[in-house]
């Protein structure tokens, strides 16, 4: 269960409280349903970057929201925005995060699937959304409102300095992307080639890669310490990454899990080389029909790896649960005199801080989030 409402409210008051000017600031929200996922980073003192986006129950994206709950303006504060791919559970409200936030930069992948670029190619020229297809058309939302506004996105490739920005005093902020690979590149590229020249038969069947394939995996320096943020990227995309000697150096001390924790997207070479030891793992659940992420075989494998591991869920709720909860919960807070109304749509939290020189993550959990350990499939 997500908790009696006695305490859901304890967490609402300190859910509010701002990090101090020098603390660094990483927070997974992942929806109650287990249908979305969205992280926010601190990148400067006031200044904010936004991985991936879902709607709470007033369709407003999630990111916004939580950032107004720790008193930051979304509107005044949000300057970069990625989309590490677009499948539905990781885009909606994207456009809506743009659209408020005038000097934000975009970045997305570099390669996209044939049904991706039709739709992009078709935005970038004015053309109404026409083709029906997940994430097709927050990705046609997004790219009109670059084309009116004239900007170009930043494109993901491997080890591409992506953002920079000083944080405060001497530290920077720095994020590279660490894929999609050369070889998907290529692909897409071949993809789309293959489109073009109709007439000249295929030999072989070419296909795009699945979105999970050419996810945007993020390396985030903060000088004193890295985070490693998986996005869906699967195996064989990890696999490139490692092979990469270019690749930014270090070893992340925090990792958002890939792939909502599911075994094609592990990669024990992973953990050797680009994570401390026992790093603090996060992950976000994923709920569709039957389909249920991460397993308890998942679980265990994470657990294997790391005991420091949490979960924005510590169980899918599902959506006839949510709505019970909710009435629950409204009621509680009308009675007593809380004007916190959206409080019910908040999702799991997963929560970490650090002081820039200091060695210490400070792990808050929210709402239904809590310990990996406590997850139950
Ligand atoms: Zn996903």
């Amino acid at each position: 269960m997500g908790g009696s409402s006695p305490e859901i409210m304890g967490n609402v008051s300190r859910i509010e409280s701002p990090p101090t000017a020098r603390e660094f600031e990483v927070t997974l929200l992942g929806s109650r349903s287990g249908y979305g996922e969205s992280i926010v980073l601190r990148v400067g003192e006031k200044s904010w970057a936004v991985v991936d986006s879902f709607l709470d129950t007033n369709r407003v994206p999630v990111a916004m929201r939580y950032l107004e709950t720790i008193g930051v303006d979304p509107a005044g504060s949000i300057s970069f925005v990625v989309a590490t791919h677009w499948h539905d559970d990781h885009i909606r409200g994207l456009a809506n995060i743009l659209e408020s936030s005038p000097e934000a930069q975009f970045c997305c992948a570099a390669a996209l699937t044939k049904k991706e670029f039709m739709t992009l190619v078709g935005a970038l020229e004015g053309n109404p959304f026409s083709t029906a297809g997940s994430g097709l058309s927050e990705l046609h939302k997004v790219f009109s409102l670059l084309g009116e506004r004239g900007k170009s996105p930043s494109l993901a490739l491997p080890n591409r300095l992506v953002f920079r920005q000083n944080f405060c005093n001497q530290n920077f902020c720095k994020i590279w992307s660490l894929s999609p690979s050369d070889a998907e590149f290529k692909r897409f590229l071949q993809v789309i080639g293959r489109e073009i020249r109709r007439e000249d038969a295929p030999k072989k069947r070419l296909v795009s890669s699945d979105p999970n394939e050419i996810a945007v995996a993020l390396w985030v320096d903060i000088g004193e310490f890295a985070l490693l943020l998986g996005a869906d990227l699967e195996k064989r995309g990890w696999t490139e990454i490692l092979q990469s000697k270019e690749r930014p150096s270090g070893l992340a001390s925090i990792i958002k899990i890939p792939h909502h924790g599911s075994k094609n997207a592990d990669e024990p070479g992973v953990w050797h080389c680009m994570l401390q030891p026992k790093p603090i793992a996060v992950l976000a659940p994923w709920c569709r029909g039957r389909g249920v992420l991460p397993t308890s075989e998942d679980v265990k494998r994470i657990l294997g790896r790391t005991p420091s591991a949490y979960a924005t869920a510590s169980h899918i709720v599902r959506k006839r649960q949510i709505h019970q909860e909710n009435k629950i919960v409204t009621q509680t807070l009308r009675e007593s005199g809380i004007a916190f109304r959206d409080l019910a749509s908040l999702p799991g939290v997963v929560r970490l801080r650090r002081e820039l020189d200091q060695g210490e993550w400070n792990i808050e959990t929210f709402g239904n989030a809590g310990r990996l350990v406590d997850y139950a499939a």
